[in-house]
C-alpha cells in the first residue's frame, strides 16, 4: 500500500476544549510525526471563541519560527449549536481571528441537531464540515457549490459513516479531506492510517491521492491567500 508523503490534518483538539494536550505539545508531537500541516480546531459555541482563539494564536505564534517544518493554522469547531445560530457563530469566529472554521456535523455517534449539515453547507464562512454522518446529496452539493470540504474521519464512532460520506461526496463532486479529530497523541494521524482511512471508505488509490495530497493543497492555498489579505488589511 502506498503511503502519503506528509500529513495534512485540519481537525484537532487541545485541553482548551476536550483534548488532552496543550496547544504547544500538540504542535510539537505533530511536528516530529510527519505532519506538514495542522489546524487546531477546539470545540466552541459562541461565548468561548475569544478565549480559545487568543490562546491558540499566542501559542502558535510563539513556536512558529522555531519549528518551520509544520504549518499551523488556528480555528474552531462550532459544536452542537442550533443550526440557526451557525452563521452568526461562524461570523464571530472569523471576526475573532479564526483561520479555519469547522462545523461539527451530524455524526452517527452524537445527538447533533438535525439541520446542522444543511446550515453548515449553506454558510460561506465555513471551510469544513467534519464527520457529516449520513449527509444527503443535496447538502453535499451545497458544500461543493461553496467550496466547503467534507471529512473522512479517524474519530472513533464518527468514522462509521465514512463510506457513505465518500460515496455521496464523489457522486456530486464535493471535495473530501482525511482528518484525525485527534484529542490525544494516539488519536493523531500517521501516513499509513491516513491512507487506510481513505481506502477503507471505498476510494481507489487515485482518489486517495487526490484526497490526501491535492485537496489539502487546495485548502492550504485558500488559507494562505486569506491570511495574506488579512495581514495587508491590518497593516
Ligand atoms: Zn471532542
Ligand atoms: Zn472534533
Amino acid at each position: 500500500m502506498a503511503t502519503v508523503k506528509a500529513i495534512h490534518d485540519f481537525h484537532s483538539h487541545t485541553y482548551l476544549s476536550d483534548g488532552g494536550l496543550s496547544p504547544v505539545e500538540l504542535i510539537r508531537r505533530c511536528a516530529v510525526n510527519s505532519y506538514a500541516t495542522l489546524a487546531i480546531t477546539d470545540h466552541s459555541g459562541i461565548g468561548d471563541l475569544g478565549r480559545i482563539l487568543s490562546t491558540l494564536r499566542a501559542d502558535r505564534d510563539a513556536v512558529r519560527e522555531a519549528w518551520p517544518e509544520i504549518e499551523v493554522w488556528i480555528g474552531v469547531e462550532l459544536t452542537h449549536l442550533p443550526p440557526s445560530v451557525i452563521p452568526q457563530a461562524a461570523y464571530k469566529a472569523r471576526e475573532l481571528g479564526a483561520e479555519v472554521v469547522n462545523v461539527h456535523g451530524e455524526t452517527p455517534a452524537e445527538p447533533t441537531a438535525p439541520g446542522t449539515n444543511a446550515a453548515a453547507t449553506r454558510c460561506e464562512l465555513v471551510d469544513l464540515l467534519v464527520h457529516p454522518g449520513l449527509i444527503t446529496e443535496e447538502d453535499a452539493a451545497a458544500a461543493k457549490e461553496r467550496g466547503i470540504f467534507l471529512e473522512l474521519t479517524f474519530g472513533r464512532g464518527h468514522s462509521l459513516a465514512n463510506g457513505h460520506v465518500a460515496k455521496t461526496a464523489l457522486a456530486v463532486g464535493a471535495d473530501l479531506l482525511v482528518n484525525s479529530d485527534g484529542h490525544l497523541p494516539e488519536g493523531l494521524l500517521t501516513t499509513t492510517w491516513a491512507r487506510k482511512i481513505a481506502r477503507g471508505a471505498g476510494l481507489t488509490e487515485a482518489q486517495a491521492d487526490q484526497v490526501l495530497e491535492r485537496n489539502p493543497q487546495k485548502l492550504i492555498e485558500r488559507l494562505r491567500l486569506r491570511s495574506k489579505y488579512h495581514q495587508a488589511r491590518v497593516m
